[in-house]
C-alpha cells in the first residue's frame, strides 16, 4: 500500500498538479493550501468549498497530520499550556504566551531530551525521538487554531531543536514562507544549550531567524554540573562558533541565564558576562529559576538578583528579566514534562 503524503510539506504547485491529474482545475490547489495555513483545516472534510470527489481523492493521497489537544490549562496571565498527543501516542507539551497585544509560541522539537540538565524537567524524561517536520508544523496549527493571532515562535519547548535541524529547518522555511503560515523570519528564535555543531549547521544554511543560548554560566565545571553537554562541547568552542554566528550577518544574540542561588549568581559571575563583551555582541535575558519537583537548587533573593542584574546594566550589557508566567500550571523554562510518556 502507498505511504500517504504530508500535504503541510507539500509544495503549492505539486497540489495544483495532483488536481489536475485527477482532472479538477488547478486553481482547487489554492483554495486547499488556504484551508491548511490560513484556516488550519485538520481534515479533508473541513475545506468547504473544495468539491467534494477531489475532497475524497486528497485523503486518498494526502494526510494533513494526527496530532491533537488533549488538554488546555491557563494560568492567571492567559498562559496556555497545550498537551498534544502524536500519531504514536506520544506526548509533548507547546506554551502559549500572551502580552498586551503580543502572543508568543513556544514550540517543542523532540519527544523528551537527551541533555538532562540538571533543573530541568524535560531532561528527566530522556530522548524518545526527534519531531517531524509535520508534527512541528501542526504544533504550530493547533496552537494557531485557537488563538487570533502569533506575533513570534520560539523553540524552547521540549528536546534541543538543533539536535533535530533537518526537520527543524525545513519546519522553519514553511513558517516562514508565504506559501505556509507566512511568520517574518526575524519574529522566529531557536533556542539552544549549546550545540556547536547544530549551531553550525545553522551558519551554512544562512537561517535569518534569531538565535537564543542558554549559557547559565561562563565556567566549564559549573556547565558540566549543570549542563551536561558542555562535557560535550567546552565553553571556549561554544563561544568561539558564537562568534563565528555573530560575525556573519551581525546577528545579536541573546543568552538565557537560569539564576541560582550559590551555583551561578555572585558578583564574579555577572563580570565574567561583562568580560565577554569584546568576543561579539548580546543581550541577556535573566530568567529566575522556576521549580521542579527533581532539582533541589533555589532561585536567588530579590536582592541578589537585582545585585546581578545592575552588575550587567551599569556595564552596558542589554539586561531583561523574563517575567514568571506560566509557572503555576508548570508551563515556565524548565518545568515541561511528561511523565510516563
Ligand atoms: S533545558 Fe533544553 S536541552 Fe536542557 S534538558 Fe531541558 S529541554 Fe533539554
Amino acid at each position: 500500500m502507498n505511504k500517504k503524503i504530508s500535504i503541510l510539506t507539500s509544495h503549492k504547485d505539486e497540489i495544483a498538479n495532483f488536481c489536475e491529474s485527477v482532472s479538477y482545475p488547478k486553481f482547487h490547489a489554492t483554495q486547499i493550501v488556504e484551508w491548511i495555513f490560513k484556516k488550519y483545516a485538520v481534515t479533508f472534510d473541513d475545506m468547504s468549498n473544495v468539491p467534494k470527489e477531489l475532497r475524497i481523492l486528497l485523503d486518498e493521497k494526502y494526510y494533513i497530520h494526527s496530532c491533537k489537544i488533549e488538554k488546555i490549562d491557563v494560568d492567571a496571565y492567559d498562559t496556555q499550556k497545550l498537551l498534544i498527543s502524536l500519531h504514536d501516542n506520544k506526548k509533548i507539551e507547546s506554551v502559549i504566551m500572551s502580552k498586551d497585544d503580543k502572543v508568543s509560541f513556544c514550540l517543542s522539537s523532540q519527544v523528551g531530551c537527551a541533555f538532562r540538565c540538571s533543573f530541568c524537567a524535560t531532561g528527566t524524561m530522556g530522548f524518545t525521538r526527534d519531531l517531524t517536520t509535520e508534527e512541528i508544523l501542526a504544533q504550530f496549527a493547533l496552537m494557531r487554531s485557537i488563538t487570533k493571532r502569533v506575533t513570534s515562535v520560539v523553540f524552547m519547548g521540549m528536546g534541543e531543536p538543533l539536535a533535530n535541524t533537518n526537520n527543524l529547518f525545513k519546519a522553519i522555511d514553511i513558517i516562514n514562507s508565504s506559501r505556509g503560515f507566512n511568520l517574518g523570519i526575524r519574529h522566529i528564535t531557536i533556542s539552544t544549550a549549546g550545540e556547536v555543531v547544530g549551531i553550525k549547521h545553522l551558519i551554512e544554511r544562512d537561517l535569518d531567524c534569531r538565535l537564543s543560548v542558554s549559557l547559565h554560566s561562563l565556567k566549564d565545571e559549573v556547565r558540566n554540573e549543570i549542563m551536561p553537554i558542555s562535557r560535550r562541547y567546552a565553553l571556549d568552542d561554544l563561544i568561539r562558533m558564537l562568534k563565528r554566528y555573530s560575525e556573519r550577518g551581525k546577528r545579536m544574540i541573546t543568552l538565557e541565564w537560569t539564576l541560582i542561588e550559590g551555583v551561578n549568581d555572585s558578583v564574579n559571575d555577572a563580570y565574567r558576562i561583562v568580560n565577554l563583551k569584546k568576543e561579539f555582541p548580546f543581550k541577556v535575558n535573566i530568567i529566575p529559576l522556576n521549580p521542579v519537583p527533581h532539582y533541589k537548587g533555589k532561585c536567588p533573593s530579590k536582592d541578589k538578583m537585582v545585585r546581578f542584574k545592575s552588575i550587567l546594566h551599569d556595564n552596558g550589557v542589554e539586561v531583561v528579566e523574563r517575567y514568571k508566567k506560566g509557572r503555576s500550571i508548570s508551563a515556565g523554562c524548565g518545568q515541561l514534562v511528561i511523565k510516563n510518556n
